[in-house]
This record gives structure tokens, sequence and C-alpha cells, in this order.
């Protein structure tokens, strides 16, 4: 490539100011960084001329692809309109017609759109607004979150706190509020010859037991629909949130749905809620809401809960949460491009055939002596690798099997980053299926690096 910046120069330039996310930094005394210069569609292009399938969606929020035509032009037209603007106090036309997008296509009863900037953030105003309801309608002891072990929410002291992820969240355990945690109906740990059905509903006993003990002092159940991503991508079954929403409605308590991963298509249905035909009492939504161009979160949440906030000023019932971009007008013409190819090229539906494609490209998977199990919800597959699959003995965490796994993708030209000993694809849904096999192939050889 005739340029005069290359990967090597640019990683150093790199290593001397930026502290990376998610990153142990002293890794990189080994690990190249990759400097990525240019992306289109499925592909990032790095500064020495490699390009990376981007098989995880760049940490799951690319949908269409990079540098896709038509998200591209509508972000170029707004920023000649208006590049942003407080959103307390003032509109725009971007915003509105976004939210009025949103509550029609999500389940009935879901008409209120609050915006924040990422999703973490989204969580928080959750929280905090069911909180706040019960306040102001004069429950002031419901105040405490149920969450499920091994759910992920995001980074942000509130947003930690009702997750359970313990490499991210134990060492800030004193700064974090008291939650109860209820077994996950994680269809990893079923019983051998137990359905997901089965399983879910059996595992749905502790959270009918913690809503009849707690119910008098607990705000909300916060879930993950169907799929805990970033532990591990374990899944369950739809009945579990059918199951959920009949027992938070007859204890009286509200039900948070966090589709900040699973939203827009990735389960398979454009809201994974949809798969259990329930309508929760807050919805989170980041990450593909915006085709994965710019931060962009909403919080979309029901009459009853706006009203009980709705009053004069000086009874100070309002909800007085903002940050600084919420609704970024930018970031709203990104999400309304997005919504626009979900309708002209009937996205669900062609992911029904990526997925099945997917499935069928890494069958045989299932039959390799450390793999322990191939699950898929919709356009998320998943590889359990273990040490010992007859025993179930997993390997430890200190050999750093996923890394492996990591680098051996890399070289082949894919992005894969599994999380911990789970390798999985998660891919943008403008890849092809030949692509599909091709990635399915790095996955495999990705596994055998892994284990070896
Ligand atoms: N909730 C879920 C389910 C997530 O997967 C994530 C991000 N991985 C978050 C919340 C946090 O979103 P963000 O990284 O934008 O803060």
């Amino acid at each position: 490539m005739n340029t005069p910046y290359r990967n090597a120069s640019i990683a150093a330039r790199d290593l001397a100011v930026v502290w990376h996310p998610c990153t142990q930094m002293k890794d990189h005394e080994r690990l190249p960084m990759i400097p990525i210069a240019r992306g289109q569609g499925v592909w990032l292009y790095d500064f020495d001329g490699q390009r990376y399938l981007d098989g995880i969606s760049s940490w799951w929020v690319n949908l269409f692809g990079h540098a896709n035509p038509r998200i591209n032009a509508a972000v170029r037209e707004q920023l000649e309109q208006l590049e942003q603007v407080m959103l307390a106090g003032f509109t725009h036309e971007p915003v509105l017609t976004l939210s009025e997008r949103l509550v029609h296509i999500l389940p009935a009863g879901l008409t209120r759109c609050f915006y924040a900037d990422n999703g973490s953030a989204a969580v928080e105003v959750a929280v905090k607004m069911s909180f706040h309801y019960w306040q102001n309608v004069g429950r002031p002891h419901k105040r405490r979150f149920i969450t499920l072990s091994n759910s992920y929410h995001g980074e942000t002291l509130g947003a930690l706190a009702v997750g359970d992820v313990e490499l991210y969240k134990k060492v800030y355990q004193p700064l974090l509020m008291d939650v109860i945690t209820v077994s996950s109906p994680d269809c990893f740990l079923r019983e051998p010859g137990c359905s997901w059905e089965e399983h879910s509903r059996r595992m749905f006993a502790a959270m009918e037991q913690a809503l009849a003990e707690h119910a008098d002092d607990v705000a909300a159940v916060i879930v993950e629909p169907l799929v805990q991503c970033a532990g591990s991508m374990r899944m369950y079954h739809p009945l579990y949130l059918s199951l959920l929403r009949e027992a938070c409605d007859r204890h009286g308590v509200h039900l948070i749905a966090d589709e900040i991963a699973v939203g827009f298509g990735r389960s398979g249905t454009m809201f994974a809620c949809e798969q259990a035909g329930i309508r929760p009492d807050f919805i989170c939504l980041s990450k593909g809401l915006t085709g994965g161009y710019l931060p962009l979160s909403v919080v979309v949440t029901t009459e009853t809960v706006y009203q009980a906030f709705y009053d004069d000023y000086t009874r100070l019932t309002a909800f007085l949460h903002s940050h600084s971009y919420t609704g970024n007008p930018l970031a709203c013409a990104a999400a309304l491009a997005t919504l626009a190819i979900f309708e002209q090229d009937r996205v669900i539906e062609r992911n029904r055939i990526l997925a099945r494609r997917m499935g069928a490209a890494t069958a045989e998977l299932a039959g390799h002596p450390h793999v322990a199990e191939v699950r898929q919800t919709g356009m998320i597959l998943a590889i359990e690798t273990v040490r010992d699959k007859a025993s179930g003995g997993i390997y430890d965490w200190r050999e750093r099997r996923g890394l492996r796994a990591y680098e051996y993708a890399l070289a082949q030209g894919a992005l894969l980053r599994p999380i911990g000993n789970v390798i999985y694809m998660m891919p943008p849904y403008v890849i092809e299926p030949e692509q599909i096999d091709w990635l399915a192939g790095v996955a495999r050889g990705a596994v055998d690096a892994a284990c070896a």
C-alpha cells in the first residue's frame, strides 16, 4: 500500500497516548495493535493492506456494514442541517421522527422515548426511572432490583450493580448498590435430556420465590431477553420471559428489558421480547439502533410511568436526568436510515436464511472433542469449548485459550473476539452466505487453535 503510514508506526504512537477499553495494556508488549484505516461492508482494512471480516459486528453494533452508502448519505445530509442542539426545551426533526418510528415498531404500549448516548447510560435511566416512579406514587420502599446471575448491563456503577459478570464487577463491589440475584435460566446448564423450554420453566421457580419474598421492596426485575451476551452468549427459552411478565404484573414489579445487544433483529425477531409476546415496562436500546454508526441509546416506557412524573414543577416529581448529547441529531439520522433499511430490504426475513446458514456451517463442530455445545439464537451463534467433554471440565481462565482463538482468526483475516472459552459469530446482516461458510471455517480452526 502506497501510504506513509504502516500498522507498526501507528501502533507505536497509539501506545504512547491511548488507554484502550477492556484491555490489559501490558498485553500489547506482545500482541500487536491493529490500526484500522477504513471499513467497507463486512470488512475492516488496516494500514498494511490486510483485511479482517468483522465477525462480531465491532462489539455487536454494526448491522448493515461499514460505510453503508444509505446511512452515510443520511448522516451527511443531516450534517448540513444541524449537528447538535440540547434536547431540553428544544427538539428537532430526526429525534421526533425516530421516536414516532420506534413507538410504531415496538410492542404496543411503549409510547415514551427518553434518550441517552450509550447502553450503560440507558440502563442507568431505566433503573432510576423505575425507582423514581415508585417514589412518585407513594411506594418509597420499592427500591431494590432483581437481576439474573451471569447478566451484563454495562460498566457504569448502577449498570454494573445490576449485572453479574464477576470479572468486571468484583473489584468495584464496595461501590455498588445491593441487588437480589436469581439463578439464570441459562440452558447450557440444563440436565441431559431436558429441553430449553422445560429448563427455563424449572428455573423460573427461583424468580417466583424471589418476587414473592421481596415484591414490597423491589422496584424492577432487569433481564437481557433470550441471550446473556457478555455472559458468554448463554441462552434461554422465551417461555421464561412470558412467565416473568405475568409474575411481575401479579407482584406489582416493573420489568426492564435490556435489548441493547439483542434488539434490532439480532435474536431473529426485531425485538427479542416479541418471541415471548410480552411488553416490558422499560426497554433499553442502543448498539444497532444507529446501525453501529454513532453513540445513541433510548429507554422507551409506558404512559403509566410517564404520567407518574407529570405534574406541577414545584411538586418536584420530574425526571431531572440529562446527558449533553441526548438525542443527537446526527445519531438520530443514522438511526432513521437504519430503520429504513429494515423496511426496504426485508431484513428480518433475510436474516432467517443467514441464521440457518450459520447453523448449518457450524453443525459439525458439535462433534468436536473439545466442544460442549454449539448454540444459536437468530444471528448469534456460540461455540462452548471445554477441556473435557465427558466430565464438562473447563479450561482454567489463566490459560487464555480464547486469546489463542482471537489471534488465530486475525491471522486468517477474521475478527472473532471470544468471551472466555466461548467462540462466537455475530456478523453484520450484510454478510453473504459464502462469507458465513468461510467464517465458520475460521471458527473451526480457532477452536482447534484454542484447544490444542
Ligand atoms: N447492556 C447489554 C446487554 C450490553 O450488551 C451492553 C454492551 N455490551 C450494555 C448494556 C452496555 O452498553 P455500552 O457498552 O454502550 O455502555
